[in-house]
């Protein structure tokens, strides 16, 4: 738990949160801006910056993060169509959020407009 960080808090329940999904070491939730029909934040409990930072213990959670996606993506009805897991990273790959968190975005009509 990093003090400061927003998805350490929404992660601990501190700030009130949906959740589509929860275990030990992940949670799931809706992002407040969508960007598709379909947008879905994939977030480790465990506060790590960005990718940069992932270290061999790490593996398991970027492992079971990718395992989570693709079975969110049945969840929402968009496995089929096609969807994109992507991660940010640091200010030039776009991320504002410093705590590591997998964007599942999908649900189009047609093509990707991402
Ligand atoms: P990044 O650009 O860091 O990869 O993505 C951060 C994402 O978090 C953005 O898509 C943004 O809309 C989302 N986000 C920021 N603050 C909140 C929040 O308080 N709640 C939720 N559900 N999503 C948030
Ligand atoms: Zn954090």
């Amino acid at each position: 738990m990093e003090k400061d960080c927003l998805f350490c808090k929404i992660a601990n329940k501190e700030i009130p949160t949906d959740f589509l999904y929860e275990d030990d070491m992940l949670v799931v939730f809706r992002d407040i801006n969508p960007q598709s029909p379909v947008h879905l934040l994939i977030v480790p409990k465990k506060h790590i910056r960005s990718i940069n930072d992932l270290t061999e213990e790490d593996k398991i959670i970027v492992g079971e993060m990718a395992m989570l996606g693709k079975e969110m993506a049945k969840r929402e009805g968009i496995d089929q169509s096609g969807y994109k897991l992507l991660f940010n990273v640091e200010n030039g790959g776009g991320q504002m959020i410093f705590h590591l968190h997998q964007h599942l975005v999908g649900g189009w009509e047609g093509d990707a407009k991402w």
